[in-house]
């Protein structure tokens, strides 16, 4: 950072005579002393050289500094100089309206808080610094997120809650939250109820055109797939016995990526390894929009995209009022036309347009496709292959920055208005202006892919290196998988650690009650973490650690509605962190040398499904957390926050869990009868078939906790099961390798003969779309028709011969009929279809998995709410340019 004072001193010292003599020419000066950009950085790199330089030449930390400070004089000159530069830094930061206290010592205890002071103000001054960039560029993000005008009117919700804006009104210190009221809930219009449980998502793909490798029968087969625990007609216990055989066979293919397959076995063809003369696109004002609301719309778009050799895609989503998020709408775009698709409207028939995003031969162009391929598995089941991302193009030119807007103003000289990027995407009928903005995600893209895919290759002397690299990247992004975020029990460290603040026992309590709260409410009621309780209120209650419920709601600003709703739970919950001990230092201390005898977590050496039915109300909830965590070691100067962590489950309270164990066990075993007891067992003995999915530790099995004879059963069977189980999956993987090559033929044959199969006797969508239009009125009710009137199938243009795909000629399209619509029909799925059902997921959600590397830590910790005019140069948030 550097004294801005300093520049008088530069006028005379930075060896810049202008400051007299500018009139020669013309340009005014940057800043007095300097005459140019250029001028100003020689300058300040200097100043910054010779600091550097010095503060090396000070005396080292330990003998040599203590040394030295015992003189006087020496002790006071550093407090002045010291002094002089905190007071420096904080007129740097409150130039930039940046909190400034580095001073204040009453205000601020630890160096770590000064630190944290100062790493945000670097953050801010960069942030700025982006911003400017952009605008020199010619991109301006400064202006804030509007609605339309004739729509409603711009409600910009500053959310104070989130961070306080600064009196001085610096922009990249508030965060905006771009809120259109009354929207209703689009979730409310979804046929297939969203799953919010607290289990790993499993692709929504049921049938695969396209195949080189057949959809696994787990897929296609609805019976499998449909068939819940709950719907058998048998005990509880043994329902999920057989469920969790029934699907144990499949889990492999439960959580693999359907396209993985022939996404592998893509090669790019070589026409799209040639320098293609750029296509100029269409002017807007020229081009043809199509709004698509109706399944027999989407049909006709999913057959003209069939016959492009390319087109342009982009998505938009809403988080703010939903658990996982929800696409909203999605752009397509030819050469010739663009289109844009209602995708709550459609979104259970967005599949079909599978068809032609998995079509090898098709290459579908995004920018900066990492979320759009998750949202496109998560909300519609559809997968890409053949992807091209210009985002992927514009890292392998090195431009200056990666953004669809830079890209835009770069090959198109278009200003992109990305004020409308965090709209609020749910409302309908879409105004205007949103069309506009979001046609224009696509419009332009096909020529930029044509201007990029020129350049990688004159940027490489027409070699193929870099533009090979580009399809290579694009290609992984098209391989990622969508993952649930997954609540666990040390789900609340990642965010709190996140925090940098240090808790007290009853604190992180009370942190760890809250985000559960938070992160069953959340799931429950299909809202954001964020929209339910932001997480800096989170700490706000955690920290203060309110004795009234009033104090609950003045640590809030606005007060979340469900905050408001169910205050009174939460100050319940905060009483009972109060309760927790506030152990000493010594006591952790003690524990650290070993001496309080510590307790193994052999419960979490096995961890079948948590099968059982005993009543959930019958344990206290939080059981495993009674005790408190991290005990002591908070105060201790050397805090290791990663060491504490594992030893906290070592440091469980050992009374409290005798006294639960005894009741409950009681209650357990008074609840069952001997049968479901003993099936109880044996469900015990098995593995949970999401384990492997799951993050590494394994979760708890609650009953073995209460029950110690079935815990000695179960470890004894487990480890045999385990040791058994690891022999036999080494021997497969020997013959794995060897039929591999057998099986690729095999499945490519059996691929095309249970497609063409498919095909017999079976309706068009066309066909479906036109029976759906005539039953009465209800495009959504639509039933499979028996022989309704033939509409003509797509023919597809001829393509360059695909090595992997079925070549032209043997190509028939692809139909859906088979595809059971009736899957989403509000009859045929009476159970699965039943309304979100808050208890089955408390229950979910209680079930104890453990966390690990794909746990997705940060879903829990969404703020909802964004930086305005955010320049996305990812200091904060790590989203991909756009
Ligand atoms: P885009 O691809 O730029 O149209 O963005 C697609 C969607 O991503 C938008 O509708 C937003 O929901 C979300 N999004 C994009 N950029 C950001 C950001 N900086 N912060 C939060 N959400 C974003
Ligand atoms: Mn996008
Ligand atoms: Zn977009």
């Amino acid at each position: 950072m550097m004294d801005s004072s300093k520049n008088k001193d530069a006028s005379n010292s930075g060896g810049q005579d202008s400051s007299s003599d500018t009139t020669e020419d013309d340009k005014p000066e940057l800043c007095p002393g300097f005459k140019d950009a250029d001028a100003f950085v020689k300058y300040g790199l200097g100043a910054v050289l010779s600091a550097t330089k010095a503060s090396a030449g000070l005396p080292q930390a330990g003998d040599e500094f203590d040394f030295y400070r015992s003189f006087p004089g020496f002790q006071e000159f550093c407090e002045s100089q010291g002094d002089k530069l905190l007071i420096c830094m904080s007129q740097i930061m409150q130039h930039h309206g940046c909190r400034s206290h580095l001073r204040d010592r009453s205000k601020l205890t630890g160096l770590e808080e000064r630190f944290d002071l100062v790493v945000d103000s670097n953050d801010v001054i960069l942030e700025r610094v982006g911003m400017l960039l952009d605008e020199a560029d010619g991109v301006n993000r400064s202006q804030q997120p509007v609605m339309p005008a004739g729509f409603q009117p711009p409600k910009i919700v500053v959310s104070s809650w989130n961070r306080k804006g600064s009196s001085s009104g610096s922009r990249s210190e508030t965060f905006k939250l771009l809120h259109a009221k009354n929207v209703a809930r689009p979730q409310l219009k979804f046929k297939e109820k969203v799953d919010n449980s607290n289990t790993p998502f499993i692709p929504k793909i049921f049938i695969k055109p396209n195949a080189i490798k057949p959809l696994p029968s787990y897929f296609s087969n609805k019976q499998i797939r449909k068939e819940r625990p709950e719907d058998l007609d048998v005990p509880a216990a043994l329902a999920d016995f057989i469920h969790q055989q029934r699907t144990r066979e499949h889990v492999d293919d439960m959580f693999a990526h359907p396209y993985q397959f022939e996404i592998d076995h893509l090669t790019i063809t070589d026409s799209l390894l040639l320098k293609p003369e750029p296509q100029m696109y269409k002017e807007l004002s020229e081009t043809k929009l199509t709004y698509i609301d109706t399944l027999e719309e989407l049909v006709t778009l999913n057959e003209k995209l069939c016959k492009q050799n390319e087109f342009a895609v982009d998505l938009e989503h809403h988080s703010y009022r939903s658990f996982l998020g929800i696409t909203c709408l999605m752009q397509i775009s030819t050469r010739e036309e663009d289109f844009i698709i209602d995708t709550l409207e459609l979104r259970s028939e967005m599949y079909i347009l599978n068809e032609s995003f998995t079509d090898p031969a098709i290459v579908k162009v995004f920018h900066g496709a990492d979320s759009d391929i998750e949202w496109l598995q998560r909300d519609f089941g559809l997968y890409i292959v053949n992807l091209f991302d210009t985002h992927q193009a514009s890292r392998a030119l090195n431009l200056a920055r990666h953004s669809l807007d830079h890209l835009l103003k770069h090959y198109c000289n278009v200003d992109a208005d990305k004020r409308y990027q965090l709209a609020d995407w749910r409302i309908r009928p879409l105004p205007e202006e949103m069309v506009q903005y979001a046609r224009s995600d696509t419009h332009y893209l096909l020529y930029i892919y044509d201007r990029m895919r020129a350049q990688l290759l004159d940027f490489n002397h027409g070699q193929l290196g870099l533009l090979q690299s580009v399809w290579n990247k694009s290609k992984d992004i098209s391989l990622k998988k969508y993952i649930k975020p997954i609540y666990t029990e040390d789900s609340y460290l990642e965010v709190q650690r996140k925090q940098k603040k240090s808790y007290n026992t009853q604190q992180l309590a009370a942190f760890r009650l809250l985000f559960a709260w938070r992160d069953k409410l959340a799931r429950q009621e299909d809202e954001s973490t964020g929209y339910v309780l932001p997480t800096h209120m989170m700490n706000k209650i955690s920290e203060e650690l309110p004795k009234e419920p009033q104090g609950i709601i003045a640590c809030c600003n606005p007060v979340p509605p469900l905050v408001r709703q169910q205050v009174n739970e939460l100050h319940l919950l905060v009483q009972q962190a109060r309760e927790m001990p506030l152990l000493k230092a010594e006591i952790a201390a003690q524990k650290k040398k070993g001496l309080t005898p510590v307790k193994k977590p052999e419960v979490t050496l096995f961890g079948p499904h948590d099968t059982s039915r005993v009543s959930e109300s019958d344990i206290p909830q939080f059981l495993s957390h009674e005790m408190p965590v991290k005990q002591g070691t908070l105060f201790s100067e050397e805090m290791d926050l990663d060491i504490d962590v594992n030893k906290l489950r070592s440091l469980m309270a050992k009374p409290k869990i005798t006294i639960f164990e005894e009741v409950v066990t009681k209650k357990a075993e008074d609840s069952l009868s001997g049968t479901q007891m003993k099936a109880r067992r044996i469900i015990e003995s098995f593995e949970n078939p999401f384990r492997m999915y799951l993050p590494s530790d394994v979760h708890v099995n609650k009953n073995a906790k209460f029950d110690p004879n079935s815990k000695i059963f179960e470890i004894s069977k487990r480890w045999k099961l385990q040791s058994i189980e690891q022999q036999q999956k080494e021997l497969e993987a020997k013959k794995k390798a060897k039929e591999e090559a057998r099986k690729v033929t095999e499945e490519r044959k059996k691929a095309k003969k249970s497609y063409q199969e498919s095909l017999q006797d079976v309706a068009t969508v066309r066909q479906q779309a036109a029976e759906s239009g005539k039953a009465v009125g209800k495009k959504r009710d639509r039933v499979p028709s028996e022989g309704g009137e033939s509409t003509p199938k797509p023919t597809k243009k001829t393509k360059p011969p695909q090595p992997e795909a079925a070549s032209a000629d043997t190509f028939t399209p692809f139909d859906y009929s088979q595809s059971q619509l009736k899957v989403f029909s509000s009859g045929a799925k009476a159970k699965d279809s039943t309304q979100f059902d808050p208890y089955r997921q408390g229950h979910d959600s209680k079930k104890k998995f453990s966390k690990g590397p794909k746990s997705n830590p940060g879903a829990g910790n969404r703020s909802m709410s964004y930086m305005a005019a955010k320049s996305n140069r990812g200091f904060r948030h790590n989203w991909p340019k756009r």
